[in-house]
């Protein structure tokens, strides 16, 4: 394992508990539970009058049961992150790879349950913008995805990456982890590019589902609060599109974007909230001050979305998406990374 990765996982474990359940066979999790109190009575000494009080303290033993609860994911011995297809009849478990391949692993951290799936988006070959600065899409996508990560896990969250290193990930694998995990929240992150023009208000686009009122929802609090936040900045902004919460379509009335069409029953959004490709936005994205605001307001939407009924600002109309895709996120020329 790599030294970032071995950091990273074991800040996961360290923060994640809820999340994750670290074991090395896929035998059934073993979890703490049916809680024993006890209860001692000491007697102490207060003051010159030498009188006596009871002090009533409790202590819990715990006693080991087994629950019923198979991993949902793996985080590899190197610190991906796969969804398990089924248990392996050798030992181990079937997973499914960043490739979408498949690979049989036998150790790693089990994963149970997740209420917040962050997906960085693009990586390895796959950069998404650049920005004239150098600036990759893909290096900025997993920074914020990882400050997110700490805002809510520190929150009590359970969260899990769909990309934990510089490497590609299929659209298809995204969609695969997510149908495993099956988590609250799916929010996909992704800084734009393309042509701008000027704006006063910053050009961010949030994505969500056309079908599911939840993700259209999640999509105008994740609007409301980036725009709250980016406009504090002193930044010249810019658009390419009228900015706000939207749906965007295929030719076939489905979602275009396939993080959000293969997250089918799953509250899903997808985060556009500075253009790279304007200067000045990029210049201000070198600070992990910007980085780290930008972080905190995915993390405040997210939680006002789990516990509470606001509804979110920017709503617009549905759009079909013209002109051609990115033609990325397929398998064509996927490299799996090591997962050992
Ligand atoms: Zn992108």
């Amino acid at each position: 394992m790599r030294r970032r990765d071995l950091i990273l996982a074991v800040a996961v474990i360290v923060s994640g508990c809820s999340g994750l359940m670290s074991r090395e066979s896929p035998a059934p999790v073993t979890n703490v539970g049916n809680a024993v109190l006890t209860t001692t009575t000491i007697s102490v000494n207060i003051g010159e009058s030498s009188s006596s009080t009871s002090l009533t303290t409790s202590t819990s033993t715990t006693t080991s049961t087994t629950i019923a609860s198979e991993p949902v994911a793996i985080v590899s011995p190197s610190g991906v992150v796969v969804p398990v297809l089924t248990a392996s009849p050798s030992g181990g478990w079937i997973v499914g790879t960043p490739c979408a391949n498949t690979a049989t692993l036998d150790s790693g951290m089990p994963v149970t349950h997740v209420q917040v799936l962050i997906d960085p988006g693009h990586g390895g070959d796959e950069t998404g913008a650049v920005a004239s600065s150098g600036l990759r899409e893909s290096d900025l996508n997993l920074d914020v995805a990882e400050r997110l990560q700490r805002f809510l896990e520190y929150r009590g969250v359970s969260t899990l990456l769909t990309r934990t290193d510089d490497y590609r990930v299929a659209i298809a694998a995204r969609g695969e982890l997510a149908q495993r995990v099956e988590p609250d929240v799916f929010i996909s992150i992704h800084h734009n590019g393309g042509p701008t023009t000027p704006t006063r208000e910053p050009g961010t686009l949030v994505f969500h589902q056309v079908a599911s009122s939840d993700s259209r929802r999640l999509a105008g609090l994740v609007y409301e609060e980036l725009v709250t936040t980016l406009s504090s900045l002193d930044v010249s902004y810019a658009a390419g599109s009228p900015p706000g919460a939207v749906a965007m379509l295929n030719d076939s009335g489905l979602d275009y974007y396939g993080v959000l069409r293969r997250t089918d029953g799953i509250t899903s959004v997808l985060s556009e909230s500075f253009f790279l490709t304007n200067p000045a936005e990029a210049a201000v994205l070198e600070s992990g001050y910007v980085r780290e605001q930008e972080a905190i307001a995915l993390g405040k939407a997210i939680l006002r979305f789990m516990e509470t009924e606001d509804a979110g600002t920017g709503f617009l109309d549905s759009r079909t998406f013209e002109g051609p895709g990115s033609g990325t996120g397929g398998i064509a020329g996927c490299s799996d990374p090591d997962l050992l």
